[in-house]
């Protein structure tokens, strides 16, 4: 087992918490300013199905970025490598991640799935006929990763976004311009809106991590619930491009694949090991959870999880 004991997580988490009073909650979505910036829970989910907590684990956190690697790894499987990769790149950027310079140069494809600009793009390949048949198909695909069949998304928290995203439809506008989407953008933004709100506990964030640790497959059935192939994608980008504009760094000091979102929501993937799954909402100027961040540097050096080796 890889964490011994729930007093030991706990202790970490105790240890971790302090660092949240050096960030803030994101307010650019309003319903994101009411959380608790002192809150901080994890999770660790291991192969033999065995669940680790520690802090609230009940409480739950809306994807918001964490949502572009599951929406990522639908789009590769609805249409493939070739055709996601025309359209968006695969390089990491030290520009934040909603920024619209690279869109200005040419070709104005966007660096990769993980910014937001390219992660509209993924959004916009989500098979289906209307919106909410393409949203239902993302959330079946990711409650089957979760192994929860009552993950929703946040109506609130959807609203709140949809009524205040106008850089999101700037980028929608440019990469339209550039031939690079065709969609209507305002069905683009309910989309990725909604998309962007799934909510989820800790502990459905860990077994989707997990799923990934193991290459795609169920973990307790041992069923594939991605290809392999999409499984390796999608954790190279959360190597290089996961925690935004800071994953070098992230890459270094803990060295496991992971995606974070400005919930504060941390999605780590442990290969053939475990899945981590973490909520704590006072971000770092990158946008990244400082004390979920700590954390994670915590069980990495504690149990040599870096999958760059060392202890
Ligand atoms: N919904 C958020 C946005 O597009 C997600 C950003 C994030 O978590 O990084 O601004």
């Amino acid at each position: 087992m890889l964490v011994y004991n729930q007093e030991e997580l706990a202790r970490f988490v105790e240890e971790a918490k302090p660092y949240a009073c050096y960030g803030k909650v994101a307010d650019y979505i309003p319903a994101l300013a009411k959380a608790n910036p002192n809150e901080l829970s994890v999770a660790v989910y291991t192969p033999d199905g065995e669940v680790v907590s520690a802090g609230d684990v009940t409480v739950k956190v809306t994807l918001q970025s964490i949502s572009k690697i599951l929406a990522l790894a639908l789009v590769l499987m609805d249409h493939g490598e070739d055709e996601v990769f025309r359209k968006v790149g695969m390089e990491p950027t030290d520009y934040p991640f909603h920024s619209i310079a690279k869109l200005e140069e040419k070709p104005a494809k966007p660096l990769n799935p993980m910014i937001n600009a390219g992660a509209l793009v993924v959004t916009s390949m989500i098979e289906g006929g209307s919106v909410p048949e393409r949203l239902n198909r993302l959330l079946a695909f990711v409650r089957r990763l979760a192994g929860n069949e009552h993950i929703s998304y946040s109506d609130e928290v959807a609203r709140s976004e949809f009524a205040t995203a106008f850089l999101n439809r700037s980028l929608c506008y440019f990469l339209k311009q550039h031939g690079i989407i065709d969609e209507d953008v305002e069905e683009l933004i309910d989309l990725y809106t909604k998309q962007c709100a799934i909510e989820m506990t800790c502990v459905d964030l860990a077994r989707i991590g997990l799923v990934f640790a193991l290459d795609g497959r169920d973990p307790h059935s041992g069923k594939p619930l991605m290809p392999l192939d999409v499984a390796r994608i999608c954790k190279t980008f959360m190597v290089t491009c996961g925690m935004y504009n800071a994953s070098g760094e992230f890459a270094i000091k803990v060295g496991i694949p992971a995606k974070s979102g400005v919930s504060g929501g941390i999605l780590a993937a442990v290969p053939g090991r475990c899945g981590i799954g973490i909520f704590g909402p006072a971000l770092d100027d990158k946008g990244n959870s400082l004390a979920g961040v700590k954390l994670l540097e915590r069980l990495s050096k504690t149990y040599s999880l870096s999958i760059f080796g060392g202890g």
